[in-house]
């Protein structure tokens, strides 16, 4: 059976981009429903914030949410050279304002997105999980909403006035209208883990996040997480990882 409903505004996605969309929406007294493949929490790689993320967040209203959460304080970064040697740590606070933008976080993804999503929800929004947005739907030559399945298989047609593509790297409406082209300068691939127990610095340093660079290959990164866990991950391209 063939369901149907009406929105100001659709979204697909409820990553970053899809929820902080939702929530400015919605506050601004938008009928806003986001469609959300995933059921939450969910892993998701994209764990250090830079330091101009205050600015969002701040217009999110999720400043406070983040100063008491668990979420490891960033100060700075530091980069090691190829001969080992590490770099003094580049502290935010010697270029940006010390009680805003100077101080970031290192996040665990499963939890800052619920934290967004819950955010724009807490504004009005409509969240849905479980859904797959299959399809655009057009009309005279705009698109005008979404088909969706749920889990149990049923379709769906919701319909809006606008359509905000928030499903990241997958790109659903820019693959869909072949607007994806290769650009065959970026051939880099990323592997990465996560550990527990791992060394850090103390104090500010200890949330500090460390590149590692390979000269003309790649880069390393390592960044402190709460609960003792480390991400360490490599971006290099593929041929070198693989040789
Ligand atoms: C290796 C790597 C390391 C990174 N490190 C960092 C970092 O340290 N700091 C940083 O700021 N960023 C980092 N990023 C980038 C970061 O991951 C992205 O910028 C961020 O996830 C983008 O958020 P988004 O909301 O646009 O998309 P996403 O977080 O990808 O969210 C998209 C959502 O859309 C949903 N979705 C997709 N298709 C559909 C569909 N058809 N129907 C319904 N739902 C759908 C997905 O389930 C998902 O929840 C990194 C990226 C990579 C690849």
């Amino acid at each position: 059976m063939l369901n149907a409903t009406e929105h100001d505004v659709l979204i697909i996605g409820a990553g970053p981009s899809g929820s902080a969309a939702a929530t400015i929406l919605a506050g601004h007294g938008h009928r806003v429903l986001v469609l959300e493949r995933d059921t939450f929490p969910r892993y998701r790689i994209g764990e250090s914030l830079l330091p101009f993320t205050y600015e969002p967040l701040k217009r999110l209203g999720l400043i406070d949410q983040m100063r008491k959460s668990a979420f490891v304080k960033k100060y700075s970064v530091q980069f090691v050279s190829p001969n080992g040697r590490a770099s003094q740590p580049f502290y935010f606070f010697n270029r940006y304002d010390r009680d805003t933008v100077a101080q970031t976080w290192q996040i665990r993804r499963a939890e800052f997105d619920v934290m967004n999503a819950n955010n724009a929800r807490a504004r009005g929004a409509d969240i849905r999980h479980g859904i797959e947005v299959k399809e655009l739907l057009r009309e005279g030559g705009r698109v005008v909403g979404v088909r969706t399945q749920d889990t149990d298989g049923e379709v769906v047609e919701h319909r809006a006035r606008i359509t905000l593509d928030c499903s990241g790297k997958e790109a659903f409406a820019a693959v869909r209208s072949q607007w994806r082209k290769k650009d065959p300068g970026l051939n880099k691939v990323a592997v990465w883990t996560y550990y527990k127990g791992a060394k850090r610095d103390e104090g500010i340093d200890a949330g500090a996040t460390t590149v590692a660079m390979i000269p003309e290959k790649g880069w390393f990164w390592y960044i402190p997480q709460h609960d003792d866990m480390v991400s360490v991950g490599v971006v290099a391209e593929g041929k070198y990882l693989s040789r």
